[in-house]
């Protein structure tokens, strides 16, 4: 429940070499900390739960942007879940990698930028800190420049 609105299943992965001082989840840093698994493996812990929407976390997904579009187009095509993804990547670098960018035109939501210890704030709802902005990605492709909505929680 914490890491977007409703209920949810977090797909955590290992492996963020983005370091940011004061990072919650520092055992995540390292990739050997996490193990392999299979897509289909994940789509049945996920369609276990007929009311749980999906979050990919980390460590940071968009170091691993193929598999987990794979795993994204398994959700878009065999369920009606919304996707949520944090990244320490701002929306505008992510556009200019093929591969990241395939996965971010998979995503209803992107919560990003790397965790800044100086502007954190624990009044943010599903942010650490100020910097990072929780981006409705698919109006922002259609319109072309970055649309935040702070509705987001209500909706999804
Ligand atoms: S991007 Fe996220 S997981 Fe990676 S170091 Fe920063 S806060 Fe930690």
């Amino acid at each position: 429940m914490v890491d977007g609105p409703g209920f949810r299943t977090a797909i955590y992965c290992a492996g963020c070499p983005n370091a940011c001082p004061g990072c919650h989840n520092p055992i995540s840093w390292d990739i050997n900390n996490g193990h392999e698994m299979e897509t289909e493996e994940i789509m049945k812990v996920i369609e276990a739960d007929p009311f749980a929407n999906v979050t990919f976390s980390g460590g940071d997904p968009m170091f691993q942007p193929e598999g987990f579009a794979e795993l994204a187009r398994a959700i878009r095509e065999r369920t009606d879940k919304t996707i949520w993804c944090f990244s320490g990547f701002r929306f505008e670098t992510l556009m200019q990698n093929p591969k990241q960018r395939e996965l971010l035109e998979l995503l209803d939501v992107l919560v990003d930028g790397p965790f800044v210890q100086e502007l954190r704030d624990e009044n943010l709802v599903f942010r650490g800190s100020s910097n990072q902005r929780i981006i409705d990605v698919q109006e922002s492709l259609k319109k072309g420049f970055v649309i935040q909505n702070s509705q987001l929680a209500a909706r999804w």
